[in-house]
C-alpha cells in the first residue's frame, strides 16, 4: 500500500485580490467559489486526527487565505485535532500586518510563506522590516522572481510549454489537494479539477488516497507517463522529483 500524503493543501477560500499574469486566475475562473463550510474542515481534520497526521498543511490552492473570513477559526481547529501537523500560510501579503501575525501565530502558523507578487505596491515590506527577530524568522519573504513559473498543467500559454512527456513526477505521491467543496484532487497544478478522485464529504480520505482511480495515477506519473494524462501533458513542473520532498516553496 502506498505511504500516506505528507502535504495537504486545503482551499479555505477561492477568492484572491490579485490577477497575477503567471497564474490561472488571470485567464480562467474556478469551478467552485466562495468558503469552505466549517463543518466540511472539522470533518477534515477529524479525519486527518485519525491517521495522526503529521505533515505539512497549508490554507490555499488558488485564493488568498487572508481573506476568508473563518482563518483563524479553522488554524485554531488544526491546532486541535492535528497537533503534530506543521500549518504553514502561502499568501501574497496584502493583508498580513503585524497584529495578523502575531494571532495566527498564537493560534498555531510556523511559519509565513509570502511572495510580493507583480504589480501593485506590496505594503507588506513595510511590516516586514519592523518585525523582530522571533517574529520574522517565521516569514519567508519570496519576490515573484525568486519563484519557478509553472505553466499550471499547460493552462497558462504565456508560459513555454515543455516537452517533460517522459519525465516523472511525485507530486501526486506527497500531497492532495482538498477544494472549497471538499473534491480531492491529486496536484496543485489542477486548477480546473480534471481529476477528481473522491470527496471528503463522501469518503475518508484515506480510502481517496488509497482508491484505485488515484493509485493509477500516482503509478502513472512516478512511472514517467505524463504524456498518458491529459491534466500532465503539457505540464512543466518538475518541481517535486523524489518521494519524501518537503519544501516551503511549493
Ligand atoms: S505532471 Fe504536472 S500536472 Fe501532472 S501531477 Fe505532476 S505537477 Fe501535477
Amino acid at each position: 500500500m502506498d505511504k500516506l500524503f505528507s502535504m495537504i493543501e486545503v482551499e479555505v477560500n477561492s477568492q484572491c485580490n490579485r490577477t497575477c499574469w503567471y497564474c490561472p486566475n488571470s485567464v480562467s475562473q474556478r469551478k467552485e467559489n466562495g468558503e469552505m463550510d466549517p463543518a466540511l474542515y472539522k470533518s477534515l481534520m477529524e479525519q486527518l486526527s485519525s491517521l495522526d497526521f503529521a505533515g505539512r498543511i497549508s490554507f490555499h490552492f488558488y485564493g488568498e487565505p487572508l481573506l476568508c473570513k473563518n482563518l483563524d477559526l479553522f488554524v485554531g481547529m488544526t491546532t486541535e485535532y492535528i497537533p503534530r501537523a506543521r500549518p504553514i500560510i502561502y499568501t501574497n501579503g496584502d493583508f498580513l500586518t503585524e497584529k495578523r501575525l502575531k494571532t495566527l501565530t498564537e493560534l498555531g502558523i510556523q511559519k509565513f510563506i509570502v511572495t510580493q507578487h507583480a504589480g501593485a505596491k506590496h505594503k507588506f515590506r513595510g511590516v516586514y522590516d519592523q518585525l523582530a527577530g522571533a517574529e520574522k524568522e517565521k516569514v519567508v519573504y519570496l519576490d515573484h522572481s525568486d519563484l519557478i513559473l509553472s505553466n499550471r498543467g499547460g493552462i497558462m500559454d504565456n508560459i513555454p510549454q515543455a516537452s517533460k512527456a517522459n519525465m516523472s513526477c511525485m507530486v501526486p505521491s506527497n500531497l492532495v489537494v482538498v477544494t472549497v467543496l471538499g473534491n480531492v484532487l491529486p496536484c496543485f497544478e489542477d486548477f480546473n479539477q480534471k481529476m477528481v478522485m473522491g470527496n471528503i464529504g463522501e469518503h475518508h480520505i484515506s480510502d481517496i488516497w488509497h482508491n484505485e482511480k488515484f493509485t493509477s495515477f500516482r503509478k502513472l506519473l512516478k512511472e514517467g507517463h505524463r504524456g498518458k494524462s491529459d491534466l500532465c501533458k503539457n505540464c512543466n513542473n518538475v518541481s517535486v522529483q523524489t518521494e519524501d520532498q518537503y519544501d516551503y516553496v511549493l
